[in-house]
């Protein structure tokens, strides 16, 4: 084999080649044998071989000991025996440049791989040869024109993106600016200089809006930007820059440039103002909506009371004014108790609503009469009605069965809306229909249609399709400054969609219209209707603590206690009542109704301090928070039951029934 290749020809051709090379090998790629045939003194002193066996494992070994620490991976990485091969096959040459260590220097060498001219085509012939002097030159000539020449080759590469291309030497400040923006070239600012951060913050005052320059300045200077880049290798900031007079959101991103030693930053400024502004209209419709939300809410609520709270005022008026007349006193009673339960039942839903969000809301069915419904909503209606004179009947013939399960808040709610709608749209003289008729038998229960029919102004069919949306009016109605919110039927189809039943209505302008609702109820036997009678018996002699600190709080449950047969004694606060309990013999209290907030000691601590020493006495806490948490928060104080108040007598009488 080493014949083979010592038989090489050494040509005239190949020694006048020598001059050139550092060293020339011949190696056989089959057998990989390989020879030196010639080596400069430089070359010779490395102690390489100058034949043997497997070249290219022996270059890669003892290379690496030779070639400069920056270069070696790549040297190892390329200076394989397929790369060279293939190379070979597609190009019929294999080059690299890389460093070697030469006497100790840093010498750029160029390596070189062809094939011999012969038949098999077995054998190459590698040179190595200096290019130290070119590319030393060509450094030199690079570092000289380093600045433009990265400046330009970036700026090109990020023009599309930037709007404004920083190249800084972090060395020794230098920078290029490279814009294309028109309104940003018109502000003049340094294109070149030699202090960047200096015109950085210079300019600054200039094209930074005031109210951002602060910022700007801050994030902006050398210490800072090199502390950013070494930890998060990018720096990004937003701010607004005046650009032809006018705030201009932007955001400049600095960074490290890749595969330098982390002298060079190369900042862009983009132009996000279209973005930022977009963003910016979606953020505030959202709050919008958010606050409309609210709005709405706040409208809703003052709407819903407002119609049972008229009552009580109006009734309350009436009575005082015919005080003397105690058929009427007692009709207005009834009437305000009919609307304060409403406005209750009411009060306790807002605060569902507020804490689950509008659209969680849930029926509460319970049994109910319709009779008494309706009862209840000419009550409701009858203030509205009175003063204007129209000819409103009531139709509830048809209704074969009135003990049914219905959530009665939302039932009277929806009604009373569509009724005083046609009160309200109607002018003096015409006349406003309530029918109720049962029209169907289901398996879940009977099904009921609700018809409101007025002769008033009608609606327009333009109108006709928004008319349940929320906050919408006819132009005509506000015109005609008939008072209302738009939300009435906006509650109304939300209750009547929540009981699955259907809303719909015909009208026609100047003629009337006409709104027909149609729902299902689970029908009840009368008895299942009718709360158990009270045995009073029951409660005669009892001794009951009221631990409450309001003094009118206390007075109604001591009076109702009372007039019951039972013994009410007050304690002022929590501590009181321990006092109370601890200091009276075993069993002198039949129960206790404990408030929650109270000075000096709350309902939750006074319970748990009773139960330290007394497990048996119910504790009934009667308060105004009446969240589950609450109601929970009392049972785990060891307390027995929970009554909201405001309550009816009947309901603490129904509590005290069951722990007396
Ligand atoms: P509002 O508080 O404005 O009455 P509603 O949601 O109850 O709100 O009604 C929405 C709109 O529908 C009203 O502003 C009115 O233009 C129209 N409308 C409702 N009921 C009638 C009716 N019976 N006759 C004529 N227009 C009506």
């Amino acid at each position: 084999m080493k014949n083979e290749i010592t038989k090489i020809p050494q040509s005239s051709v190949t020694q006048a080649l020598a001059a050139d090379y550092f060293c020339i090998y011949y190696v056989d790629t089959i057998s990989d044998k390989f020879i030196e045939y010639s080596s400069s003194p430089e070359f010779r002193e490395l102690g390489l071989p100058f034949a043997g066996d497997d070249f290219i494992a022996f270059t890669r070994q003892k290379f690496e000991a030779f070639v400069h620490a920056d270069d070696q991976e790549r040297f190892l990485d390329s200076f394989t025996k397929e790369n060279v091969i293939r190379s070979l096959d597609s190009h019929g040459i294999f080059t690299m440049t890389f460093r070697m260590l030469l006497t100790g220097v840093p010498t750029y060498v160029h390596l070189k791989v062809t094939r011999m001219m012969e038949e098999k085509a077995r054998h190459v012939v590698i040179g190595i040869s200096s290019v130290d002097e070119q590319m030393k030159a060509r450094e030199a000539y690079e570092r000289a024109h380093l600045n433009s020449m990265t400046y330009s080759r970036i700026a090109q590469a990020l023009a599309d993106d930037y709007f404004i291309i920083y190249y800084v030497d972090m060395q020794n400040n230098h920078f290029f600016e490279y814009s294309s923006d028109a309104a940003y070239q018109e502000l003049g600012v340094e294109k070149e200089g030699e202090d960047f951060f200096k015109s950085a913050s210079e300019n600054a005052l200039r094209v930074v809006h005031p109210e951002d320059q602060g910022t700007f300045l801050h994030v902006f200077t050398k210490e800072n930007l090199q502390r950013i880049l070494e930890e998060h290798r990018v720096l990004s900031l937003s701010y607004r820059m005046m650009l032809d007079g006018e705030p201009t959101y932007v955001r400049m991103k600095a960074t490290h440039m890749k595969d330098d030693d982390g002298h060079h930053v190369i900042i862009g400024v983009d132009n996000i103002d279209a973005q930022t502004r977009r963003e910016m209209a979606y953020q505030k419709q959202i709050e919008e909506a958010e606050n409309r939300a609210k709005d709405e809410f706040l409208t809703n609520m003052s709407h819903d009371i407002r119609t049972p709270m008229n009552a009580i005022v109006g009734y309350t008026n009436i009575a005082k004014e015919q005080i003397s007349d105690p058929e009427t006193v007692r009709e207005s009673l009834d009437k305000i108790s009919a609307s304060s339960h409403f406005l209750l039942l009411l009060i306790n839903d807002i605060l569902d609503i507020s804490k689950i969000g509008n659209r969680e809301l849930q029926l509460k069915p319970e049994p109910c009469d319709l009779e008494l419904i309706f009862q209840g909503i000419r009550d409701m209606i009858y203030l509205q009605a009175k003063d204007k004179t129209l000819n409103i009947r009531y139709d509830h013939s048809a209704v074969r069965h009135f003990h049914v399960m219905a959530d009665v808040l939302r039932l009277e709610q929806l009604l009373v809306n569509i009724i005083s709608n046609a009160i309200k749209y109607t002018p003096e003289g015409g006349s406003v229909d309530l029918i109720a008729e049962e029209i169907g038998m289901e398996e879940s229960g009977a099904r009921y249609r609700f018809i409101v029919r007025d002769t008033g102004i009608g609606i327009s069919e333009e109108y006709l399709p928004y008319i349940f949306d929320t906050f919408s009016r006819e132009q005509r109605t506000t015109i005609n400054s008939v008072q209302g919110t738009g939300l009435g039927l906006a509650i109304t189809s939300r209750n009547v969609a929540l009981m699955d039943g259907t809303i719909s209505v015909e009208s026609k302008v100047g003629e009337g219209s006409t709104f027909t609702v149609e729902l299902e109820l689970p029908l009840l036997e009368e008895a299942e209707c009718e709360t158990a009678p009270y045995d009073s018996s029951h409660f005669a002699g009892k001794r009951i603590l009221v631990v409450e600190d309001n003094d009118v709080n206390a007075e109604i449950a001591m009076m109702i206690l009372e007039q019951f047969g039972i013994h009410a004694e007050r304690a002022e606060n929590g501590q009181i009542g321990v006092n109370k309990v601890q200091s009276s013999s075993p069993q002198t209290y039949s129960a206790i109704l404990m408030d929650l907030q109270m000075p000096v000691m709350n309902g939750y601590d006074a319970a748990r301090a009773i139960r330290a020493f007394d497990p048996q006495i119910p504790i009934i806490a009667l308060s105004a928070n009446a969240y589950e948490e609450d109601i929970q928060a009392c049972l785990d104080a060891g307390m027995n039951a929970h009554l909201a108040k405001p309550y009816q007598p009947e309901d603490l009488l129904a509590v005290l029934q069951k722990y007396l």
